[in-house]
């Protein structure tokens, strides 16, 4: 995260307003507590961007989307124009919950064998097919601000535009976080002229405490704050976007040296005009009573929360036993991923997948944990066509990933948003498109290179069009049809778990939302060891391997969830990571304390 200065909160505000700005934003730290509507994201920028719309009588949209452009500048390895992402929005007036689907989706030109290599038939390593041009797919991000502020919204895109282009252009200070990023990043970004130009001054990455810049950007925002998403669908942005992706603009004097061939890719501007933002209805279950709304297709993440929760519901260990809650939550989570990996796809029947969510399956599934002893892994995915308990034996690889972002807010009236959105891995595919000071996504890469499922058909191969399978899992719940809960976190496959265990904690255990969010995470992925955070190995590691699991190597962090809780009379809990990537943070429109 980077510290957003009292000062920059009301040059923001001033940016975004001809009034005078109201009072100061106080310092933002991961908790707020009060009324009147409320924000949480990774970065202070972000939320106070998000704040001072909702100060200034926008509603949650028009916050969400100024939070969004603005991580688009200070986050740019998650966030910007070509990234993509699922939103899932409760209005209030209609009482209804509804999604928008902006994953990036695949060139028309894309077969099933897209990932594998034509000289030896064998699937690109995962770095080679990353930093290639073939792993950017069509960008949600431009449809989705302009389809959230269409139908839901006050503010128009340019007026939510310009403020952020202003943070672009001033810029803000280089954190651990922002250099950490760049560091890892070093060799992949340093064979691009465009990414060594703007990251890489002298050839470092850029020193904690300078100013990170970004004029393109600016303008990038100004000319489509001018023109309309059009510039980008159908005009000159988009086509340096294509050209980009065409011609990976590869550095004659690279910092580093790349492994791997830099491959073109095969987007058209055909394949971006063509390209449409989905509104699936949501996912739905029952958990004790609650109602919970999440992601559907291309996204697994609302099926899997779901079906993790009925099993939990189903197998119903007892709160008073932290051993026995987290062992269910750690089985139930194998259990959802091995069938996630067998039926869950970008065109799963819808019939699939309201069995996958249904109280009856969590219970056919929740029948093969034992309270005693860990089930060997991986699990093998249940049969979706038999009645009874369903069997357990195959192998099967769980997938991976690193980065994203989360955001949550809510409004005066009661409207709330849950958004995921990402680039996939922390700097996308590692180019910068010349000119134009933003990342390309790498999301393909989501596809299965090549089937994962023996003789059973992969859900999610590449294919014409296609929309990549994600874990992005926001989430809202309800208590007695008004919201209750709202939470979504970056982590790649482990977003899934990371949005359960938060339940879990706070639903079956019983603990403050912020607390619940602060929690030590372990994430069990139907892998033979747990991947865990060391403070969650530490502490449960010996009844939980007494029970017969096994832990992976430690992960230092697992996830970095933003989360409201909603508290009666207007009054939220707005909940951010305490330390996860540097700390959160968190606003509310009237604090109460
Ligand atoms: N691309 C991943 C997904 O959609 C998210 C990336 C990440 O969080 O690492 O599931």
């Amino acid at each position: 995260m980077r510290i957003l200065p009292v000062l920059a909160a009301a040059t923001l505000s001033s940016a975004l307003i001809a009034a005078p700005a109201a009072a100061s934003t106080p310092v933002l730290g991961p908790t707020a507590y009060g009324y009147g509507g409320g924000i949480a994201t990774v970065d202070a920028t972000a939320t106070g961007a998000g704040l001072d719309v909702l100060r200034h009588g926008g509603n949650a949209i028009d916050a969400a989307v100024a939070a969004a452009v603005t991580l688009g500048v200070t986050e740019p390895f998650v966030a910007g124009p070509a990234s993509g992402g699922f939103l899932v929005y409760y209005d209030a007036k209609r009482h209804r919950v509804s999604t928008i689907d902006g994953r990036e989706a695949g060139p028309a030109t894309m077969t099933p064998t897209y990932f594998i290599d034509p000289v030896d038939g064998l699937p690109y390593d995962f770095q080679e097919a990353r930093v290639s041009g073939l792993s950017t797919g069509v960008p949600g991000a431009l449809a989705t601000w302009d389809t959230a502020l269409r139908q839901w919204g006050t503010r128009s895109l340019a007026g939510l535009l310009r403020p952020a282009a202003a943070v672009a252009d001033r810029g803000f200070t280089v954190d651990a976080q922002f250099q950490q990023q760049v560091s890892d990043n070093l060799a992949a970004f340093g064979q691009f002229d465009s990414t060594k130009a703007l990251y890489l001054p002298g050839g470092r990455p850029p020193a904690i405490g300078t100013t990170q810049r970004n004029p393109d950007l600016a303008r990038t925002y100004r000319q489509i704050a001018a023109q309309g998403i059009g510039s980008f669908y159908l005009g000159p942005i988009g086509a340096d976007l294509v050209k980009t992706v065409q011609h990976p603009p590869v550095s004659a004097d690279p910092v580093g040296t790349w492994p791997y061939p830099i491959r073109p890719g095969v987007l058209t501007m055909d394949d971006l005009a063509a390209y449409r933002v989905r509104q699936p209805g949501p996912t739905v279950s029952d958990f004790r009573g609650l109602k919970v709304y999440g992601m559907s297709t291309p996204s697994s993440g609302g099926t899997a929360v779901s079906e993790a929760l009925n099993i939990l519901e189903s197998a119903n260990p007892s709160a008073a036993d932290v051993t026995q809650v987290l062992h269910t939550y750690l089985e139930a989570s194998a259990l959802t991923f091995a069938d996630r990996g067998r039926y869950v796809g970008a065109y799963t029947s819808p019939e699939v997948l309201k069995k996958l969510a249904s109280d009856r399956w969590g219970a056919q599934r929740a029948c093969q944990i034992n309270p005693a002893a860990a089930m060997t892994k991986p699990v093998a995915p249940g049969d979706i066509n038999a009645s009874g308990c369903t069997p357990t034996a195959a192998t099967l690889t769980p997938d991976n990933g690193l980065s994203t972002t989360n955001i949550t807010v809510s409004d005066r009236w009661g409207n709330v948003v849950e958004w995921t959105f990402t680039l996939e891995q922390f700097g996308g595919n590692g180019m910068v498109v010349p000119g134009r000071g933003f990342m390309l996504n790498n999301e393909l890469t989501d596809f299965n290179f090549a089937p994962t499922q023996g003789t059973a058909p992969d859900p999610n191969l590449p294919g014409p069009g296609k929309r990549p399978r994600s874990s992005m899992s926001p989430t809202i719940v309800l208590k007695g049809g008004k919201p209750f809960l709202a939470l979504g976190s970056p982590g790649g496959a482990s977003i899934i778990t990371t949005v359960l265990q938060i339940l879990v904690n706070r639903l079956v255990l019983g603990m403050p939302l912020p607390d619940a969010l602060a929690a030590p995470r372990a994430s069990q992925r139907n892998s033979a060891g747990i991947q865990a955070e060391p403070a969650f190995h530490t502490q449960y590691g010996p009844a939980l391997t007494a029970l017969g699991h096994s832990f992976g190597p430690d992960m230092a962090q697992i996830g970095a969830a933003t989360a409201m809780e909603f508290t009666g009379y207007g009054g939220i809990i707005a909940s951010a990571e305490p330390v996860r990537r540097g700390g959160g943070a968190a606003g509310v429109v009237h604090p109460t304390h």
